[in-house]
């Protein structure tokens, strides 16, 4: 299978639950921070890094940052809203009358919305129009019903907001996580190709390059800056819940393709995220909408597909997976990449070569019918463009390195296997990777392999592609 499968996972996860979501074929675990901390979430990356330690699970980890959110504020009451009702909201909680007011905690909120801005609260269960803005507060009027309860969340779509890319919980979070073993970090509510540039700088201020970003679209403002963020980003995710309060919804689908399509004009991994298989949080059977749609996201080319409340809420974690699996399985069989080609941001020559050769192997596997590409990865970059020419069988890549290895979890078509050494000469490498290949039962006799090779020749590493027979 060549489309990974990322689960979200809660703190009341054990070992044996662990075990069972990555047998059911999960690759990479996401914990949301929105919900958690790392007080709350070091028992189970401890559970993670064991049970990784062990090989008895293969999961590489994904914090999902809370974001710099806009919210209303603690009420112990709901507060009774009714149709045409006008509302003030406030910025000073001291101003706030918590019978008849609401408090939204973005102080910015006055200068930056418009008469007639439409606001968003609690996903939809309220949505108010601005009437009048004072020094104090926004008047708005209910377009319905609704009750709205403490800490709520706010949306205002389309408004450009002068929030940071990261707020102070994300940067506790991340360095305790970064510690702790962390792969990936999916930042919420990336705006602007400068937020990516903040977050880099934090990882980099902090002795954390190596930590890979992935951009959360969610919302008006990260679509119109797409190309720049996608171009600063490891990889993207199309979060399709905010997304889809933030934008007229019936232009979800429109928009999810046109950030497939941006990323794979730049060759980077993109996940497609929510409400795949919904309804499967309760039933054990997915809807027929649900299945075409995780069908479309992997004709779609996505890199990977998410689960949330299905995996969190422990009542048919496993088969939702299994069902997500077999979905994928059907359309796979119907896939032809060709692996058209991507630009990249670097333009050193090594960048170019690695690239022409990832290429050129995967073209060479479809003329000849190759049951697998092999790759011994250095780094990880050169699996990294064969995954962005989305191969069409398998790709092994072998490593010794324990990041480089977790990172290409994410990666389409990437099956990553640790090994203790890598040789100089790459036909040593072949040989050792051959075994495991048999001893696994991966290969049969008669099979072909692509391997690209390495050569090092006064100290410059030169690859080679070599069509292997299995004997
Ligand atoms: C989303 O909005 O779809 C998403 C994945 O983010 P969160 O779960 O944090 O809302």
């Amino acid at each position: 299978m060549l489309t990974k499968i990322i689960a979200t996972i809660t703190e009341s996860y054990d070992e044996q639950k662990l075990i069972d979501i990555y047998q059911a074929w999960v690759n990479v675990v996401r914990i949301n921070f929105t919900h958690s901390s790392p007080v709350l979430a070091k028992p189970i990356i401890e559970k993670i890094h064991k049970l990784n330690a062990t090989q008895e699970i293969n999961l590489s980890v994904l914090l999902d940052t809370k974001g710099p959110e806009i919210r209303t504020w603690v009420r112990d009451e709901k507060l009774i809203v009714k149709k045409n009702q006008k509302i003030k909201i406030f910025v000073d909680e001291s101003k706030v009358d918590l019978s008849c007011d609401l408090f939204c905690d973005y102080a910015h909120i006055l200068s930056d919305v418009k008469v007639g801005q439409e606001i968003v609260i609690d996903s939809w269960l309220l949505i108010a129009v601005v009437q009048e803005i004072s020094d104090d507060y926004l008047l708005v009027i209910a377009w319905s019903d609704a009750e709205i309860g403490s800490k709520r969340h706010i949306n205002l779509p389309g408004v450009i907001l002068s929030l940071p890319a990261l707020i102070d919980k994300d940067k506790e979070d991340i360095l305790f996580w970064i510690h702790a073993g962390i792969s990936f970090v999916a930042a919420s509510f990336v705006r602007t190709a400068e937020n990516v540039t903040e977050i880099r700088k934090f990882l980099d201020d902090n002795w954390w390059s190596h930590i890979k970003i992935v951009s959360k679209i969610e919302s008006q403002e990260a679509i119109a800056n797409l190309e720049g963020i996608v171009k600063l980003s490891d990889g993207v995710m199309v979060a399709r819940w905010d997304l889809g309060i933030e934008l007229p919804i019936h232009q979800l689908p429109t928009y999810q393709k046109e950030i497939l399509d941006m990323c794979f004009t730049y060759g980077k991994p993109v996940i497609i995220a929510t409400e795949l298989l919904k309804s499967m949080v309760n039933n054990p059977f997915p809807t027929r909408a649900e299945v075409s749609d995780v069908y479309n996201s992997v004709i779609q080319r996505a890199d990977a597909v998410m689960l949330s409340d299905e995996t969190t809420i422990w009542k048919y974690p496993i088969k939702t997976i299994e069902y997500m699996k077999k979905v994928i399985q059907e359309a796979e069989k119907v896939t032809n990449n060709k692996h058209k080609d991507f630009q990249i941001l670097q333009t050193d020559e090594a960048s170019f070569l690695k690239k022409a050769i990832a290429r050129h192997a995967l073209m060479l596997a479809d003329d000849i019918g190759a049951k697998m590409v092999v790759v011994f990865s250095y780094s990880w970059n050169l699996a990294k463009y064969i995954s962005a020419f989305k191969p069409n069988q398998p790709v092994i890549s072998f490593t010794t390195d324990d990041k480089v290895y977790r990172f290409l979890e994410l990666n389409y078509g990437i099956l990553s296997e640790k090994i203790d050494h890598l040789w100089k000469h790459s036909t040593d490498n072949q040989e050792i990777a051959i075994n495991i290949l048999k001893a696994k039962g991966m290969v049969n006799v008669w099979d072909f392999i692509v391997v690209i090779g390495e050569r090092v020749h006064h100290n410059i590493h030169q690859q080679q592609i070599r069509v292997v027979p299995i004997d």
